[in-house]
């Protein structure tokens, strides 16, 4: 059932940004949600209010103990002026997931997609319409009571901030330089590693400062016990052509199940592709790349929807694929996808909403 969302409207809109200027996560539209919980009340005051700072107690132990939790997806301005989200039931579905295991209590996942679409609708006039850019919609909770004790906290915020954000292959699609890391890892099985929560990016970053002073865009995690099989690459699923089938990593516990990923998969089979979900070893990649059957790879994600990957570098070796040119399926995969996110293209498969 349809709750009451009490909304605030501003008296003090900002400016908008240039739409070629707009980069990644940079700046916020003119209104944000917050929906509080108490073990009390349980989840209450579901409100739209102006974009602002929050105040939190020192103590507040998402400082201290990292219970928090994220999602991302975007909306989209489709070229007769319609509004689309792609797949957002999946996003709150996975949003629980994360809850689930990071101790936090389930949000009501109608009442979180309710309060993103009257979120998008207060603030439409931010959704920009530049080829490739879109409104970054981000849902995330923090544990906001203030005790220092090592336990579930009792009180928690649900918020939603949006952020319009640009083309991300502003000068074309250019496939990236991957190191792939063997000393550090993202996540382990039975860790965090299939939340979308605050530790995880927090234990990537030095292995991800590294790689860039070498000159690489992005960091292939390898799994947390043997550095052999491969899991992620950055914050994005991976994908490998090898000799007519698609494989990927099967979820296995320490990787994030991409939204992305999903749809990447169903589209596959929809034209017939093989695609296989398996444990993928690093030396087994080489081997294809040395004999000439790796044909393709690329990374999936919210934020590029597909990262075409021209090189890698494990332990010194490097490995190129089709001499760092962007394969044909990655491309028909991304323009198939995008177009379909952004209503160039009919969906068939009843993702838009
Ligand atoms: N892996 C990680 C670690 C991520 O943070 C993301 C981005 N959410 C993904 C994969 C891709 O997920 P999605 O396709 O749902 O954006």
């Amino acid at each position: 059932m349809a709750q009451t969302i009490d909304i605030t409207l501003t008296t003090n809109k900002k400016e908008k940004p240039p739409e070629n200027k707009l980069g990644f996560g940079i700046y916020y539209t003119d209104h944000m949600f917050i929906l509080d919980y108490s073990v009390e009340k349980g989840w209450y005051d579901p409100r739209i209010v102006p974009y602002q700072p929050i105040t939190l107690d020192p103590a507040a132990k998402v400082f201290h103990y990292g219970q928090t939790i994220f999602e991302g997806l975007k909306a989209y301005r489709t070229k007769d002026g319609r509004i689309q989200l792609f797949r957002p039931q999946k996003n709150f579905e996975r949003l629980n997931r994360s809850n689930a295991r990071l101790s936090i209590p389930d949000v009501d996942g109608e009442l979180a997609l309710q309060a993103l679409q009257e979120l998008v609708r207060v603030d439409q006039d931010w959704i920009p319409s530049a080829p490739g850019t879109s409104l970054y919609l981000r849902p995330f909770v923090i544990a906001t009571q203030a005790a220092l004790g090592v336990a579930p906290s009792t009180e928690y915020k649900f918020m939603i901030i949006m952020s319009p954000v640009g083309a991300y292959y502003a000068e074309g699609m250019n496939p990236v330089k991957i190191y792939v890391e063997s000393d550090h890892v993202r996540a382990v099985k039975g860790g965090v590693g299939e939340a979308k929560t605050a530790g995880n990016y927090a234990a990537g970053l030095n292995a991800q400062q590294a790689a860039s002073e070498k000159g690489y865009s992005q960091i292939l995690w390898l799994d947390g016990v043997q550095r052999k099989y491969i899991e992620e690459v950055g914050s994005m699923n991976v994908f490998f052509k090898i000799d007519g089938t698609v494989y990927t990593p099967s979820l296995n516990g320490s990787i994030l199940a991409g939204i992305t990923r999903d749809s990447i998969i169903h589209m596959l089979k929809s034209w017939d592709i093989p695609v296989v979900e398996r444990p993928i070893t690093i030396e087994e990649l080489y081997e294809a790349g040395a004999n000439g059957t790796l044909e393709e790879a690329f990374g999936t994600g919210t934020a590029a929807v597909i990262s075409p990957i021209g090189e890698m570098n494990w332990q010194d070796k490097p490995l190129v694929i089709r001499d760092g040119s962007t394969g044909e399926l990655t491309a028909k995969l991304y323009d198939t996808l995008t177009g379909i996110q952004n209503g160039d293209i009919e969906d068939p498969y009843g993702w838009t909403v």
